[in-house]
């Protein structure tokens, strides 16, 4: 869907114009006029014969043609009716800016259904309710009552706040930054945010996607369709507010460590879409993608006249991760031939205190041609003799010149002295920073972007498993109303997936236990048995090392003995008597499903810890093997995995296939809600890690 009738339409009409200054009908009618909007206008109100000169009409059959695009400002009980109009005369595109619909209540929430049912019913797409209106620089359009029509420019913006986008539209227009487009998306009952991404996507006149959201409709979709367009596209998105949903009622680890946030995270990772923490963060990046071209590679080189903002850049590249540059021979003879000896030919190059425009041409144009240089910053503090003006238009002037296929940034520093310079730099699309830090973060986002473009195709590799065995548990289960599978049946369809569990069987007597125990061969481990009990160390129901058939009988006796007392309510089924695993690091291998983005998987170190330290990573199923290793990368965890200080390392490789076999598990169960393994205990290389604990808990689908 292209979206063209909203951002280019022939003719717009405006329904609730008003002759009112202050109004929303009189503020849109205005906003229009005064963008020059060239199509025609055709202001809707009855009592009215003209506004600001504009004949006016009692309403929209009157026109005696149908508008391209109708704007809808009337009180929320009045749209319905307006939207039934609509229908009549044939329009098929709408905005609605008036509020008092889902946003306040269950009664407005009933409007809203109703207004949907009539537009589908009539194929009228609309944008809305409660939105601030859509803006196209492009097309003189200034639909909206947001604020001034922003100079055009190749950033399409989205924001599911209407006085957000107020807010972005005053510093844009403060800042000279351009637009392709500005949608605000209001409640979203039909155009929803997918939708405008998807316009954008395909609008020759955006380059870069940027917006606010507070939720995504459609996760799956979501995650399709953005990875699809980011990789034609930048998408720069600003996330707010969390789906406490996901995190309610969690009887898992990972349910409860999992919050909605997570999920998100996870999305904007495989969709390649670029976080941003706040709107000036989000002008920093959008500006560099507009208008530069992206770095081959991580090496920066930067231009000085001074030798703190030098060092603060160096810093800022070592943080994130980025190469500090080092110059070629060749690069530093010729720097060294031309300017003074004082200076520093090595990256940071110092071009000096007294530097004139010319010293930072010569060296721009010199260090943009080394093949060791990716990007280069361009750092400007007024001195007494800098030149921040002729500076600004040499930088424009090599940028243009040499067309490097390098990103070149600019950070002047200072206010006043820069301000003509700074301004010369925008109008020739060179991004200014004002600091050297945020324009190294902004690099580091390009990089990373570019890393993501360039990723290796996702293979999610397929176990062999015994699906059957799986599929019989869980509907047997759902027939009965079972949503949480006991520990017994958990391990039996983690087995089916191919994870070694510990031996052991129930007992119910304290002999019992110790004939099993004497079966197995000691040390053993005793846990209590009971469908009620999901933390059995919590209730002392967890005994290790027990190394004789009398121990294993006396700490039968003290469990049946303690436990009642502190949990009366628990059905006790018995005591299971396990082999006992030696040694090795727990770990824990989980998965939560997310009400949005569906099978959100994590890894983290396990045993009972793990809620305390929090050190654990997430990331959506399936996994290929790649994913795996990153999730475990990610935490800290992994270090002490591989080994600290001599001590001998664990089974990496082994962590990350039982990762992508729960991965496989949940995706071909979209029944499972929740299931943590914990502990998996890994050992050495090439021992069989072992799932010692697991539970799994279900939901109708
Ligand atoms: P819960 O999580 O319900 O408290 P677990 O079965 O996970 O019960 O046991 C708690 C802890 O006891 C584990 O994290 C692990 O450290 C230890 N443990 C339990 N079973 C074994 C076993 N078979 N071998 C070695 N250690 C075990
Ligand atoms: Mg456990």
């Amino acid at each position: 869907m292209s979206l063209q009738s909203f951002f280019g339409p022939k003719s717009v009409a405006i329904v609730g114009a008003s002759r009112q200054k202050g109004k929303v009908g009189y503020e849109i009618l205005t906003n229009l006029v005064a963008g020059g909007y060239p199509g025609k206008i055709f202001p809707i109100n009855p009592k009215a014969d003209e506004i600001e000169g504009l004949k006016c009409y009692p309403d929209l059959a009157s026109i005696g043609e149908t508008p391209e695009l109708v704007i809808i400002i009337v009180p929320a009980q009045l749209v319905a009716g307006v939207l039934e109009e609509c229908a009549k005369v044939r329009v098929k595109s709408a905005i609605i800016i008036t509020a008092g619909f889902k946003e306040v209540g269950p009664e407005g929430k009933k409007l809203e259904e109703e207004i949907v049912r009539i537009a589908r019913r009539a194929g009228i797409r609309f944008i809305g309710p409660n939105c601030l209106g859509v803006i196209a620089p492009g097309h003189k359009l200034n639909a909206s009552f947001g604020g001034d029509l922003p100079v055009p420019g190749s950033i399409g913006y989205i924001s599911q706040s209407g006085a957000l986008l107020a807010a972005i539209l005053d510093l844009a227009n403060a800042n000279g930054i351009g637009f392709s487009s500005l949608v605000s998306i209001g409640n979203k009952a039909d155009i929803d945010e997918l939708d405008v991404i998807n316009a954008f996507g395909e609008q020759p006149e955006t380059k870069v996607i940027a917006g606010y959201l507070e939720s995504i409709t459609d996760g799956d979709v979501f995650v399709r369709e953005a990875e699809e367009i980011s990789n034609r596209k930048p998408i720069l998105l600003m996330k707010s507010g969390s789906t406490a949903a996901g995190a309610k009622a969690a009887s898992s680890h990972t349910g409860s460590l999992a919050g909605g946030e997570v999920a998100y995270e996870s999305a904007f990772k495989r969709a390649g879409v670029i976080r941003c923490d706040s709107i000036k963060q989000q002008f920093d990046f959008a500006q560099a993608f507009a208008s530069q071209p992206l770095p081959q590679g991580p090496t920066v080189a930067v231009i000085t006249n001074a030798g703190g903002p030098g060092i603060m850049a160096a810093d800022a590249i070592e943080e994130q991760g980025l190469t500090f540059a080092k110059l070629s021979e060749e690069t530093r003879k010729k720097l060294a031939a031309k300017l003074p000896a004082a200076a520093n030919v090595h990256n940071p190059v110092d071009v000096l205190g007294d530097a004139l425009a010319d010293r930072y041409e010569f060296a721009l144009d010199i260090v943009l041609d080394d093949p060791n240089v990716q990007s280069v910053v361009v750092l400007l503090t007024p001195q007494a003799m800098t030149q921040a003006k002729e500076t600004a238009e040499a930088v424009v002037k090599i940028v243009g010149q040499k067309k490097s296929g390098k990103p070149v940034l600019a950070c002047f520093l200072g206010a006043a002295k820069v301000d003509e310079g700074v301004q010369i730099l925008r109008r020739g699309g060179i991004p200014q920073y004002d600091s050297p830090e945020s324009a190294v973060t902004t690099l580091k986002a390009m990089v990373d972007f570019v890393r993501w473009r360039t990723r290796p195709k996702r293979v999610v590799r397929l176990f062999p498993v015994n699906r059957r065995k799986v599929e019989s548990i869980v509907e047997r289960h759902l027939r009965r109303g079972l949503l949480d599978i006991g520990e017994a049946e958990a391990k039996e369809i983690i087995e089916a997936y191919g994870f070694a569990t510990p031996k052991g069987s129930i007992a119910t007597t304290a002999e019992q236990a110790g004939n099993i125990a004497q079966q197995l061969g000691f040390p053993v481990v005793l846990k209590i048995w009971s469908p009620d009990i999901l933390h059995k160390s919590d209730v002392g129901g967890v005994k290790v090392g027990l190394r004789s058939e009398q121990e294993v009988r006396d700490a039968f006796d003290l469990m049946m003995y303690r436990i009642p007392k502190k949990r009366p309510d628990a059905h006790i089924l018995g005591v299971l008597v396990q082999e006992m695993v030696r040694s090795g690091k727990e770990v824990i291998i989980g998965m939560h499903r997310d009400p949005h983005f569906g099978p959100l998987m994590m890894f983290g170190m396990g045993g009972i810890m793990v809620e305390v330290l929090k050190d654990v990573s997430f990331y959506l199923a399936p996994l290929t093997a790649e994913e795996a290793k990153q999730m475990l990368l990610n935490t800290k965890t992994y270090h002490i995995l591989k080994g600290v200080r001599g001590q001998e390392g664990v089974d990496i490789e082994a962590i990350a296939e039982g990762l992508q076999r729960v991965a496989q598990l949940v995706t071909e169960f979209p029944e499972i809600k929740e299931m943590d393994i914990n502990p998996f205990v890994v050992g050495a290389p090439g021992t069989t890690p072992i799932a010692v604990d697991a539970r799994i808990s279900l939901e109708k689908k």
